[in-house]
């Protein structure tokens, strides 16, 4: 089997601000991270590694330089093999030229049986990559991946569970195809330690610009990006809550009484 796990390197959420005047994201001295539902893909994908002598792992990024970090930690995890595509004619991109370079970068690689993605990312938080890409690639796929039940490899089919909002649904999908992963699939192992050494000594990341993959400029990054972010904000904070006292039917009253005050009933 060979999978191609696609991963993110992303702003820790939990640090991020926004600039009040500029309405950009102040990324200065934010650390960066895997991309949480992609640590989810790459384990999915490990345990069929786990399970199926032979399999090959390989995580995919776009992104700057820096992001060969994020991928060595992929590797430590027990990803057999890292490929940055990074290049300045993929700044700016949009979903829509994220997708065509990640496409061309999995194309690239070859033969690939599985790609998993993340459901979405916590910073650009879309969620339109994972599709975008199998639709490039002409692959079927499901989204929202909280279970692998069977694989099988013979068949060239794969059963998922695909979640939905009160329940979920079984969908068997044939090979090759992509998923998307979400938190409820698994629990992302540890980095190993001797996986950590040889990542930062000897693992050898792949390096891919729009020449290697063959990539017109004009279909890359700022170039082919359609989409135009007009502003960003961070919403005002909500007003104070109103605590009611009195019997419970004169709260409940009260409760009716403002709704029909806002019209709402
Ligand atoms: C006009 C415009 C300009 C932009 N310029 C920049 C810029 O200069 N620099 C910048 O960092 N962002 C830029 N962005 C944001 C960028 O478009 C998105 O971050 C990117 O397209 C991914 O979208 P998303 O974060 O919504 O991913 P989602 O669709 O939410 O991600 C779903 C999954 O797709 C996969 N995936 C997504 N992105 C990548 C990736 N890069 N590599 C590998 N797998 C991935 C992951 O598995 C992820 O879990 C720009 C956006 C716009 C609209």
């Amino acid at each position: 089997m060979k999978i191609v796990v696609c991963a993110k390197q992303v702003p820790d959420t939990n640090e991020v601000k926004i600039d009040p005047v500029k309405g950009t994201l102040i990324r200065d001295g934010v650390p960066s991270i895997l991309n949480p539902d992609d640590a989810n893909a790459l384990e999915a994908a490990l345990k069929i590694k786990d399970d199926y002598a032979g399999t090959d792992v390989t995580v995919v990024s776009m992104g700057p330089p820096q992001a060969t970090i994020m991928l060595k930690e992929c590797i430590a995890m027990g990803a057999d093999n890292a490929v940055l595509l990074s290049s300045r004619a993929f700044g700016g991109a949009d979903t829509c030229a994220t997708s065509t370079t990640i496409a061309a970068g999995i194309k690239k690689v070859g033969d690939v049986d599985i790609i998993f993605a993340g459901r979405q990312a916590i910073d650009g938080d879309t969620a339109q990559v994972g599709p975008q890409v199998a639709q490039r690639l002409g692959l079927p796929f499901v989204t929202y991946v909280q279970n692998v039940r069977e694989l099988n490899e013979k068949e060239r089919k794969v059963v998922v569970e695909r979640q939905l909002e009160d329940g979920f649904e079984v969908i068997e999908v044939g090979l090759p195809c992509v998923l998307t992963a979400v938190k409820e699939l698994n629990t992302p192992r540890y980095m190993q330690v001797g996986r950590i050494l040889y990542a930062c000594d000897e693992a050898d990341i792949k390096v891919w610009n729009e020449q290697d993959l063959t990539l017109d400029p004009a279909d890359c990054g700022l170039n082919a990006s359609p989409t135009k972010v007009m502003r960003s904000f961070t919403p005002p904070p909500k007003g104070k809550g109103e605590m009611l006292t009195g019997t419970v039917t004169e709260m409940a009253n009260s409760v009716v009484g403002k709704l029909h005050e806002k019209h709402l009933i």
